[in-house]
């Protein structure tokens, strides 16, 4: 899976605004084309934390989560057959 963009946060280093990828481990990292630094950081840190807290994040229309669908009423139980006496056919 590809870095996909999570959102802005300025720039550690210069404050130029930075597009913010994060990959299928989490990992957030940017690359700043105005001072050329770049950098990492890795879920559960301190941080990532304070990544998370600066980043913008992307306006675009999040997939709206489909709604769970509704689940059929569950018929009743049917009652089970009354059972036969047994040799009733025998006599
Ligand atoms: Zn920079």
């Amino acid at each position: 899976m590809a870095k996909v963009n999570l959102g802005k946060m300025d720039c550690p280093d210069c404050t130029e605004r930075v597009r913010v990828k994060i990959n299928e481990h989490k990992t957030l990292s940017y690359r700043c084309d105005e001072c050329d630094s770049n950098g990492y950081r890795q879920p559960g840190t301190a941080a990532y934390a304070a990544w998370e807290k600066k980043i913008t994040r992307d306006t675009a229309p999040a997939p709206a989560p489909k709604p769970a669908p509704v689940a059929d009423p569950a018929p009743p139980a049917p009652k089970p057959a009354p059972a036969k006496p047994a040799g009733s056919l025998l006599g």
